[in-house]
């Protein structure tokens, strides 16, 4: 059924400024506001236009005064409007001036149509003939000035048509009719254009909205996803594959200037214990703060980013890489070497730290990277804890290592290795008691070479399991037969990574049939703390048969004599270095004497190495030592020699 109210209403509601749609509103508004001036200009044109033709028929002030205000205040709007055309307005400042010139332009062409309608009477048949042409023509212009904001349209042509058809059906006695049926049809007609435009320019700008709305989505997704790609999440830094990418841009653009590309690269120092000893969460927030501490040092051309486990990186473009570079590395290692608290607890760390700046013959940021990292293994290589810039000379290293490695790797094979003895002997009376067990490689095709030199890459690349065992075996056969003669054989750390390390030991105590309690393993601090856990276990099971153990090296390293008592050590031996500082150092003295007794207090034997004057054998008795080793009891030699050279056993004694 027919619904009048509600017909009502939705027709009232055809004439409401909408503007709630903002998009909408935006594009209406761009559209009109180049039409806002054209609409002014043509009302005033009109105006005066029906004001000349009137001028000689109607009192002035109805010919002259209202023309003139009316395109006064057309030329103030208009002005304004087209100065506006380029500026960009708020979405209130939009929603207003819709509001306002869309009122306006209804209010001025409605007047325009009184005035008109006002006039008609004064004038003769041709100048009726003129305004009726002009009032049609304003109204028609109005509305199609008007099309892009349909309702202000449509008030413009239902206040200009009804009044018009209204009066001319009736003027002259029905003489200007077909004029006033003419224009309602008109009307009718340009309603429907409005209808249609409207339509039309409305879905436009809805697909519009709704394409840019989704392509605003998607450009979110990919942003986050990118985000999450590229993000570590524990540290919060951009990840690895964020600087592969970085560095992926820059080797697009041209060549690399000489310092304006520099990466440091930074790995921690014993984090593999601390995340052992106090578990994975705990290394996680160690891992954390670290993050934090590099970033409060990180130069602002800088993109700091965590490489995976304990690593990190900085990337430094610009003028004047290097100095950066070095000054970043500084202060990240005197804040990484500070104790830290975490959880409560206070330790330290420390990092070694690699440092590669372009140079003419760099070959692209990614060999920078590879540079920086062989320049931070340079570091760990040496003892950890330091920072170090690249040089050649380093990757030369290299590939001298890897030819050790294959070297070492056949020369087990052909025999190539020997193993020579050096005598301990008593300090209360310097008889020998034991022998340590060093290896040589005289059989080498490219020449000798100490074993500091290549034992060391023994570790590195795993082949120290076989020479280890070799030399073992060797020492625990050969002095088998001299009785009492106790025999020490170094054991690599590296060593313990071998899950049956105890397992072999035993075999070739076993095979060799050596008592377990006439073998002593030397082991240095230095690799110790990279195994913990491992070396705890070996070293207990060995114990359990009676093997002893003596920590090798030590007063070098920087660990605590409790700590290392732990491990259930039988025996420390004071290194060459700190025993050499003995004759001229006061200092060495006492730390010597506090060591020694410190170590009795542990119930741990104390050996001093590299002894090698009477003097020095004098005084390290005297500051407590229980043996003493070096050259002047014995160089390496043959395990004949050895035993020929230094003082007599114990058993020899006994014999003669
Ligand atoms: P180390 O265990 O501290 O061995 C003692 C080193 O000091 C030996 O050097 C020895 O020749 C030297 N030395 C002994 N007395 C004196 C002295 O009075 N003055 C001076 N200046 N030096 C003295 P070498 O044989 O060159 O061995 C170097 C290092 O190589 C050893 O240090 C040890 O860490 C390692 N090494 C040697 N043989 C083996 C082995 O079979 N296995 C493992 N894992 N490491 C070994
Ligand atoms: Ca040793
Ligand atoms: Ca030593």
């Amino acid at each position: 059924m027919f619904n009048l109210k509600r017909a009502l209403f939705t027709l009232a509601s055809q004439y409401r400024l909408e503007v709630s749609d903002m998009d909408l509103a935006r594009a209406q508004f761009r559209e009109f506001v180049h039409q806002v001036p054209l609409l002014y200009f043509i009302l005033s044109c009109n105006a005066a236009a029906v004001s000349l033709t009137y001028s000689q028929f109607a009192d002035p002030v109805l010919s002259s005064v209202f023309p003139i205000v009316l395109c006064s205040i057309a030329a103030v709007r208009g002005t304004w409007w087209s100065r506006r055309k380029q500026s960009v307005f708020s979405d209130a400042e939009i929603q207003r001036h819709i509001r306002t010139t869309g009122t306006l332009a209804v209010v001025m062409t409605t007047a325009f149509m009184a005035w008109g309608l006002l006039l008609y009477s004064y004038g003769d048949v041709q100048a009726k003939g003129h305004l009726t042409f002009f009032l049609a023509l304003t109204q028609i212009s109005a509305v199609f000035c008007l099309m892009p904001l349909r309702s202000a349209a449509l008030s413009v042509a239902t206040v200009g048509t009804g009044p018009f058809f209204a009066f001319f059906m009736l003027a002259d006695g029905g003489g200007k009719m077909p004029e006033a049926i003419m224009l309602a049809l008109v009307a009718g007609g340009m309603v429907i254009i409005l209808y249609r435009y409207n339509r039309t320019f409305s879905k436009l700008i809805r697909s519009q909205s709704i394409l840019r709305q989704r392509q605003a989505e998607t450009q979110k997704l990919s942003d986050e996803n990118r985000q999450i790609a590229f993000t570590d999440p524990l540290s919060g830094l951009p990840n690895r594959r964020a600087l592969l990418a970085r560095l992926e841009s820059v080797s697009e653009q041209s060549g690399l200037g000489p310092d304006s590309l520099a990466i440091v690269f930074i790995d921690l120092d014993g984090f593999k214990v601390i995340n052992d000893v106090h578990g994975h969460q705990f290394g996680d927030d160690l891992i954390t703060r670290v993050g934090h501490i590099l970033e409060s040092v990180r130069p602002l051309q800088g993109m700091l980013v965590r490489m995976g486990g304990d690593e990190f990186a900085l990337l430094i473009e610009g003028s004047d890489a290097a100095a950066t570079a070095r000054e970043f590395a500084e202060q990240a290692l005197t804040r990484l070497t500070l104790p830290l608290k975490i959880r409560g607890r206070a330790l330290q760390v420390g990092a070694s730290i690699g440092i590669a700046v372009a140079e003419v013959d760099t070959n692209g940021p990614f060999e920078l990277l590879r540079r920086a990292d062989t320049a931070m293994y340079a570091v760990k290589a040496n003892g950890k804890g330091g920072i170090r810039a690249y040089d050649s000379s380093l990757d030369e290293g290299r590939i001298l290592r890897h030819q050790i490695e294959r070297e070492i790797a056949s020369g087990l094979g052909r025999n190539e290795f020997d193993v020579v003895y050096q005598p301990l002997v008593d300090a209360r009376d310097f008889t020998t008691v034991g022998v340590e067990a060093l290896v040589r490689w005289p059989g080498r095709p490219a020449g000798p070479l100490n074993p500091d030199e290549f034992i060391g890459i023994a570790e590195g690349s795993g082949l120290i399991q076989a020479l280890g065992m070799y030399v073992l075996e060797r020492a625990c056969r050969e002095t088998r037969d001299i009785e009492g003669l106790r025999v020490s054989v170094n054991v690599s750390p590296v060593q313990f990574s071998h899950p049956d390390f105890e397992r072999q030991v035993m075999l070739v105590l076993d095979a060799t049939g050596l008592a377990p309690e006439r073998l002593q393993l030397e082991i240095t601090e230095r690799h110790l703390i990279d195994y913990p856990e491992r070396a705890r276990r070996a070293i207990d099971s060995l114990r359990a048969i009676g093997v002893g153990f003596a920590l090798d090296d030590f007063g070098t390293g920087f660990t605590s004599l409790a700590y290392l008592q732990s491990y259930g050590f039988t025996c420390v031996k004071i290194d060459r270095s700190l025993t050499k500082r003995l004759q001229s150092e006061q200092k060495a003295g006492h730390l010597i004497s506090g060591l020694v007794q410190l170590a009795k207090g542990l119930d741990l034997r104390v050996v001093a190495e590299g002894v090698e004057d009477e003097p020095l054998a004098q005084m390290l008795k005297m500051a407590g030592c229980n043996e003493l080793q070096g050259y002047h009891f014995g160089r390496p030699a043959s395990l004949a020699q050895a035993l020929k050279m230094a003082a007599p056993t114990k058993q020899e004694i006994a014999v003669a």
